[in-house]
């Protein structure tokens, strides 16, 4: 009783506190002897009213002889990578600790490259690669700049290299098109 086991999309553990006993029983402890149908008398002596309504619930398929385990995710029942990443992602959704409140979709409907609202999203939610953020992480590298060297490069020096990147950009364009113009 220690797995999931029960159908529906609900909890599928078989809810606690039981009775003691119950902790070491297989589902296959719960069958007839040499019939393959719930002993129901069993089942209502040890289990509460909802818990039993479940488990007799649970189809017997006289075909199948043998359990096995499957991966419900996928049609044909076999793990995969995608399929096992797309659950964690709904699991992550779901749970308030990764929450973050705010309308970031907004940052997707910039009139900007994707890279760039890409990085926006990664500098607001504190997961830019910064030096100081691996170090954190116990990444062993230095913690200063490696375009400056001058200051440690963690967000707010990203974002100031960024503005500066982007007014340089800005002024020898305007400083190109303006010396194009007049020669
Ligand atoms: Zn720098």
């Amino acid at each position: 009783m220690y797995d999931p086991w029960l159908r529906g999309n609900g909890d599928r553990w078989v809810s606690s506190p039981q009775v003691e006993c119950v902790y070491d029983l297989f589902v296959k402890d719960l069958l007839l002897e040499n019939y393959k149908a719930w002993d129901i008398a069993k089942i209502r002596n040890l289990f509460i009213g909802p818990v039993v309504k479940e488990i007799i619930a649970t189809p017997l398929i006289s075909s199948v002889k043998e359990d096995k385990v499957v991966w419900e995710e996928e049609r044909n029942r076999c793990y995969s990578v995608k399929s096992g990443y797309n659950l964690a992602m709904r699991c992550i959704f779901r749970s308030d600790k990764h929450h973050v409140e705010g309308n970031w979709n907004d940052i997707w409907k910039a009139q900007s490259p994707h890279k760039t609202c890409h990085l926006l999203w990664r500098l607001c939610r504190g997961c830019l690669p910064t030096r100081v953020r691996l170090a954190q992480r116990y990444v062993d590298c230095e913690l200063s700049c490696p375009v400056c060297d001058d200051e440690v490069e963690d967000d707010i020096h990203v974002v100031g290299f960024l503005k500066l990147a982007i007014f340089y950009k800005n002024n020898i364009q305007s400083d190109v098109s303006t010396s194009g113009t007049t020669s």
